[in-house]
């Protein structure tokens, strides 16, 4: 176990000024507070923490963390408590104590929604301060360092977990070197024996290539030294879990996987970076698609560096990563190398570097402040720790990273939520595109946006960001109650004025406790989506008045509706002349055989799409049965004398024999009705069934045509389709 002088000799290395006294006196209470506890493997307690702060001084964090990391089980598992840390320590390290302490306690649940809250709590915790992550991790990296002495089942739960979150998270943290380990110790718990055979055939390797290693170092080394580039090359085997996770996505054998080697050149400057690029490139054929400049592109956790893979000497497949030494640092510390400790060790200005990790981090926390189902909080992200990258530029150069598979409509939502909200369509590298399309890395994206739109609820399954999807999901659930309380307006205006009562608002507020309902637009939404009668309302308002006939939304267009008597509103935008709907709502005749003029008609609300009108006898009807709450009362308002046309759908069948066609297509223009479209299929030898898709004026004009079909011997039959 670490010695107390241990402990404070390892921080004083990378700073000497650190506050001696403070770790000596987490380190005495923390002992003290652990006292005789054991660990699974039998080994004190102590030790843990102290192997939780050794890890985190590997990362060069403030003695406040170091501080927290020592005395982050004391609360939970000891008689310690909140009070006393913080009368103790000071109220910067207790913060962090209970941060984890918090974590900890919501650790023990380990149902999958109870992990989602788990983790949401967790990050929240972080937004206000990162290093509570940071301790987090390094406390699960030392006990899946220790998992053996867990029972089985355990073991597995644990690893898995950290396999889905913990080593995800320091990957996007920046911290490659515990991703890794991480990795490891999962896969090696998850697949003991697929970690064994890779690990064996790792082993046989290393003896017959020991020498190729170091060969190609030193090649390397020589050719860049020969153009005065003075370089660190250093050259290892990939991890088992890397490489196993290559054979999977590749499904090749170990024998094929060709770049097994991965070496690392670390140069002074970013123009040395390019340099030994060039003379790598020009010394060995590359492999194409290999080559990734993650340098003038940085990944969203701040990781910078080219790759390229080359077919090297012995014609052996080498991978290369080419950075400067403090890319270097952040690729293995991440954040904690460059936006904590550097910043300081007073801990205040400690979040005031925001790097690009720290940024997700506070993405995160923004889609965590808008949804509330901790589920769906896990699905986004995992969504967004596991995909890929790319990076599109807005036309003004700035830089969007977006998980692969990402639309333009994620780009949107990207750049700001009202941008997604208002998209229409997109220019992806100066060219119209459709907002579909999967971007590649590079593209230039700019989003064409047209004001007072909504997004259609399609959307919410086609984007791939959880911040495009919570958007989605709340814009069409706003755009759909903006319809239920518009139609209930409609709906209650037409009540009020037929029972020849005042309606307004202030008489409705009035009326709010006596229909149960906390505002005014609880009650328009709620007469809108049928939950609440009407008549009902203008008792409410009027408990003096009595009605003869209940009014309300009493299912299937009985031809008395709520609008009955009032004067009409007025086309519609749309050009389908109906009552009972309001304006903004969008409205549109059943595809399969609309209604005319004269058919008794039905609307059926589809929430975040409008209101489909159908003839009353349609049997796709049928099924919104049980939902009655989506059957909206509607009448035709069409003034005298009108010329406008409907659309509607005849089938005929016709005998086979020349000229019939031309015989039916005659009487429909001798009755003024317009064909919009003919469909034919053959049945038998004798007869052709027909579809004829026709404008009339009203039903009187559609039955007199179909009348003088039935007439004509060619036609042995004529149905009209409603749906
Ligand atoms: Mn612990």
């Amino acid at each position: 176990m670490m010695r107390q002088y241990e402990l404070v000799e390892r921080v004083k290395r990378y700073n000497p000024s650190a506050d001696e006294a403070l770790l000596n006196r987490a380190y005495v209470y923390a002992m003290m507070a652990h006292g005789n506890q054991k660990r699974a493997s039998g080994d004190l307690f102590f030790g843990h923490p102290l192997e939780v702060a050794a890890i985190l001084t590997d990362m060069k964090l403030d003695e406040a963390t170091i501080a927290a990391a020592v005395l982050h089980d004391t609360v939970e598992d000891t008689e310690a408590t909140l009070e006393e840390i913080n009368k103790t320590f000071g109220p910067q390290i207790g913060a962090l104590v209970d941060g984890l302490t918090k974590i900890k306690r919501l650790d023990l649940v380990s149902k999958r929604a109870a992990q989602g809250e788990n983790f949401r709590k967790l990050l929240l915790a972080v937004a206000d301060d990162v290093r509570v992550l940071l301790v987090k991790l390094a406390d699960r990296l030392h006990n899946m360092r220790t998992l053996g002495f867990m029972p089985p089942e355990k073991r597995q739960r644990i690893a898995q977990e950290t396999l889905e979150i913990y080593a995800p998270l320091a990957g996007r943290m920046g911290i490659q070197e515990m991703r890794e380990e991480l990795e490891e110790l999962s896969f090696q718990n998850l697949d003991p024996e697929a970690f064994e055979a890779i690990n064996r055939h790792l082993h046989e390797l290393t003896a017959k290539s020991e020498k190729l290693v170091e060969e190609i170092e030193q090649t390397l080394t020589t050719k860049l030294k020969a153009q005065g580039i003075d370089a660190q090359v250093s050259g290892r085997q990939k991890r088992p879990y890397s490489i196993w996770r290559k054979m999977e996505r590749k499904s090749v054998s170990f024998e094929q996987l060709s770049d097994i080697f991965a070496f690392r050149i670390i140069v002074g400057t970013v123009d040395e970076c390019y340099r030994a690029l060039g003379i790598v490139h020009t010394s060995w054929p590359m492999v194409p698609g290999r080559y990734k400049d993650y340098i003038s592109t940085p990944k969203q956790n701040d990781y910078r560096s080219i790759h390229t893979t080359v077919i090297g000497p012995g014609s052996q497949r080498v991978e290369l990563q080419i950075r400067t030494a403090d890319m270097d640092e952040v690729a293995e510390y991440g954040i904690a190398a460059h936006a904590l400790y550097k910043e300081g060790v007073n801990g205040n200005s400690r979040l005031a570097n925001e790097s690009r990790a720290y940024q997700w981090l506070r993405r995160t926390i923004d889609l965590l402040a808008e949804g509330d189902n901790p589920e769906e909080f896990l699905e986004h992200t995992k969504l967004e720790l596991f995909h890929d990258q790319v990076f599109c530029f807005t036309p003004k150069g700035r830089l969007i990273a977006l998980p692969r598979g990402a639309t333009p409509i994620d780009f949107a939502y990207a750049v700001h939520t009202d941008v997604g909200n208002t998209a229409v369509g997109c220019k992806i590298n100066g060219r119209m595109s459709p907002l579909l399309t999967e971007l590649q890395n590079g593209d230039e994206v700019e989003i064409v946006r047209a004001e007072g739109q909504t997004p259609p609820a399609a959307w919410e399954s086609l984007v791939v960001t959880g911040k495009a999807r919570a958007s989605i999901r709340r814009a069409t659930r706003t755009a759909v109650r903006r319809q239920y309380t518009g139609l209930g307006h409609q709906i209650l205006e037409r009540a009020f004025e037929r029972a020849g009562r005042a309606f307004s608002d202030e008489k409705l507020k009035g009326a709010l406790p006596r229909l149960a309902r906390a505002s005014v637009e609880d009650v328009l939404a709620a007469v809108g989506r049928g939950e609440m009668f009407s008549g009902d309302v203008v008792r409410a308002v009027y408990p003096d008045y009595k009605d003869e006939r209940r009014v309300g939304p009493d299912g299937k267009g009985t031809g008395q509706p709520d609008g009955a008597g009032t004067k009409p509103t007025g086309e519609q935008p749309t050009g389908i002349p109906v009552r009972g709907l309001n304006k903004d709502m969008p409205i549109r005749f059943a595809p399969e055989g609309g209604a005319v003029p004269g058919d008794r008609i039905v609307g059926i609300l589809t929430p975040g799409e409008g209101v489909t009108i159908y003839p009353i006898q349609s049997p796709s009807l049928a099924a919104f049965d049980n939902e009655p709450d989506r059957w909206i009362d509607v009448r035709w308002d069409l003034e005298s004398g009108s010329t406008q046309r409907f659309p509607a759908r005849i089938k005929l069948q016709s005998i086979n024999e020349p000229g019939s066609l031309a015989q039916i297509a005659q009487v429909i223009a001798d009755h003024d009705g317009n064909i919009d479209n003919v469909n034919m299929k053959r049945r038998t030898q004798d007869f052709t069934d027909i579809t004829i898709d026709l404008t009339v004026w009203d039903l009187k004009h559609l039955n007199a045509i179909i009348a003088e079909l039935r007439a004509k011997r060619v036609v042995s039959r004529v149905d009209r389709i409603t749906g």
